[in-house]
């Protein structure tokens, strides 16, 4: 089948003949005769229903977890020890910095780091190493990495790589296609679509690494509970409507904050300017994805239009249906990204009256910094 047909029919039929799925949410299970009683962190029938649907998605073994965070920590606990060597990129996703610093290095993992930018300090921090992780496109500076090219070097170095497929999801990209041996995607975001529930998946095409992270998921309990993997399969529905609509708003928003004269930059794979732009069409053909970042003159004044925005949501996440706006070095420690920037996660509503509300949120926020600063000119007078 088509993704789009397999989404909508999904691959496993309720019993009661009902055409939602069914949602047990039993934590344990008779015995069958000769054999043990299942239990909840190792046998979860809704969760496995999602992960059948994601398989035969990705053409490859899918394993779901409590959140995308669960599932990279739980990648972490399959491959790495004392004295193995992580690789991770210097910009991109922050817990996966915080982790590997403040929670694996403890454990004696030795974690490397690299420009998601600078193929080969990547190449070098590879050598020797267990694990390496691509972020793409990266969060929130939207950078493209080549996968075909970082999975070539991280094997070289004798490491795994694994993708960030957050982004991008599986109808944008396809990191296994392209020598990744691991993609790993936040389903709290597009796969889930709603904002209602967290979740994370990976999928490998490598079954003895399948059934390690499958292991670790059931030794520490990282199992997406009933409910929201039964909304996770609800989300994964109308993936393949709703993920082109994001697309083309997100890629109208990019190219009018780009004439806009407030604003400084804007980064978004699709813009015909943007330093992967090539890349970016090769290994997305269907599309740049559903977020992008702009960059206004300073911190004031971007947390001055996060503020004044009325339709888009001043929140954190992205890939649910609402356009969410959110500066990012409120977030993130200084230097690590633009003061001034912004991340725009495209949702549902219509462009023009996205547009109409940037348009309203940046001039409020451009008056109010000039305000500001002829105030600050007076008091020096
Ligand atoms: N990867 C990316 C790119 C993300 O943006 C996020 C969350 O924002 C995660 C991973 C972590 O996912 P979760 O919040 O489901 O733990």
């Amino acid at each position: 089948m088509e993704p789009d047909s397999l989404l909508v029919r999904g691959l496993v039929d309720n019993a009661s003949r009902g055409l939602s799925p069914a949602l047990d949410r039993s934590t344990t299970f008779e015995r069958v005769p000769g054999g043990n009683s299942p239990y909840g962190r190792g046998h979860a029938p809704v969760a496995a229903e999602a992960e059948a649907l994601l398989s035969a998605l990705e053409d490859a073994h899918a394993t779901v977890f409590a959140s995308g965070m669960t599932a990279w920590t739980c990648i972490c606990l399959g491959v790495l020890g004392q004295g193995k060597a992580l690789v991770i990129p210097t910009s991109g996703y922050y817990e996966v910095e915080l982790l590997g610093s403040e929670v694996l290095a403890r454990f004696g993992v030795d974690v490397r780091r690299y420009d998601l930018r600078d193929p080969e300090g990547f190449r070098r921090a590879c050598e020797g190493a267990t694990l390496a992780i691509i972020e793409t496109p990266s969060n929130p500076s939207l950078a493209v990495t080549d996968i075909a090219e970082y999975a070539a070097a991280a094997h070289a170095g004798g490491a795994l790589l694994c993708c960030d497929n957050t982004f991008a999801t599986p109808l944008l990209q396809r990191p296994l296609d392209l020598g990744a041996d691991l993609a790993w995607q936040s389903a709290t975001k597009y796969l889930a679509g709603h904002s209602d529930l967290l979740a994370g998946v990976v999928t490998t095409r490598d079954a003895s690494l399948h059934e390690r992270l499958a292991w670790v998921r059931r030794t520490v309990g990282g199992v997406l509970a009933p409910d929201p993997a039964w909304l996770l399969l609800r989300g994964l529905r109308t993936l393949h409507v709703r993920l082109p609509r994001q697309v083309a708003t997100a890629a109208e928003l990019a190219r009018r904050l780009a004439a806009h004269p407030d604003v400084c930059a804007v980064h978004y794979p699709g813009l015909p300017d943007h330093p992967e732009h090539e890349l970016a069409r090769r290994q997305m053909p269907d599309g740049a994805g559903g977020v992008l970042a702009f960059e206004l003159a300073d911190g004031a004044i971007a947390g001055e239009c996060e503020e004044a925005v009325r339709l888009v949501r001043n929140a954190t996440s992205l890939g649910g249906v609402e356009t969410l706006i959110e500066r990012r070095a409120r977030i993130e420690p200084e230097g690590r990204v633009a003061e001034g920037l912004l991340r725009l996660a495209v949702g549902l509503e219509s462009a023009e009256d996205l547009w109409a509300d940037l348009e309203q949120a940046i001039a409020a926020a451009v008056r109010s910094g000039a305000a500001s600063g002829a105030q600050a000119q007076a008091g020096l007078r």
